[in-house]
């Protein structure tokens, strides 16, 4: 044989071995398909050429077009793999800042969560009925997050914004103790108690999507 030959043999029985091992492991499956989908990121995230931001002149309906035409092809893909409905056993709680992906935050994109988004993660009375139909809904886990660099957080420091933004801000003000509130609610209290239901705080380190966990007092109730 050949060094060439030997060469693609050995690729071959790598492939194999690859293949094989992802088969029969469905944690290795799993993480194969995550590493795809970041791949996928990866591919679309250094094309800055392409990125609206850049171009002042564009105007709102060229990008609603654009988003259509985008839609229309993701549609399409969709449509030709369709995906296996789950139900979500997890609810998570995060700010609406673009950066933060609440699937490539726990590495699972088979959008296996609920998923309630306002700005600076907070929690008025109707996100607070939202979780607590989730857990009505079998959800076991509720993940509450912040995050850093919020602009959210930011605006609630910032003299103007607070003048220009008075129910965000009184929110934001409110914060913790929304949450409190949410926590004493009949049904999540008796969820807590029976160990049917646990909540988690964090803090989501926006560059590197880590989730920094928190401990509140509540916590070791
Ligand atoms: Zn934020």
């Amino acid at each position: 044989m050949t060094k060439t030959k030997v060469a693609v043999a050995g690729i071959g029985v790598l492939f194999l071995a690859l293949v094989l091992l992802v088969l029969l492991n469905p944690r290795a499956e799993f993480m194969l398909g995550g590493g795809l989908v970041n791949l996928g990121i990866r591919l679309q995230d250094r094309l800055s050429s392409y990125d609206f931001v850049h171009d002042e002149s564009i105007t709102p309906e060229q990008i609603w077009e654009e988003l259509e035409r985008q839609n229309e092809l993701s549609g399409g893909v969709r449509g030709l793999f369709p995906r296996t409905p789950r139900h979500p056993v997890v609810a998570v709680l995060a700010c609406m800042d673009g950066r933060i992906d609440v699937s490539e935050l726990v590495g699972d994109t088979r959008h296996y969560y609920y998923v309630v988004r306002t700005a600076g993660s907070v929690l008025s009375p109707a996100e607070q009925d939202m979780l607590e139909l989730a857990v009505l809904n079998g959800v076991k886990v509720i993940v509450m997050t912040t995050h850093t660099d919020c602009a959210a957080e930011a605006a609630a420091v910032d003299p103007e914004l607070r003048k220009k933004f008075p129910a965000l801000i009184s929110l934001m003000d409110e914060r913790a103790l929304r949450v409190e509130e949410f926590m004493a609610r009949p049904t999540i209290r008796d969820a807590i108690a029976e160990g049917n239901l646990l909540i988690k705080h964090a803090r989501i380190d926006t560059t590197t999507d880590r989730l920094v966990v928190e401990v509140r007092h509540h916590d070791a109730h």
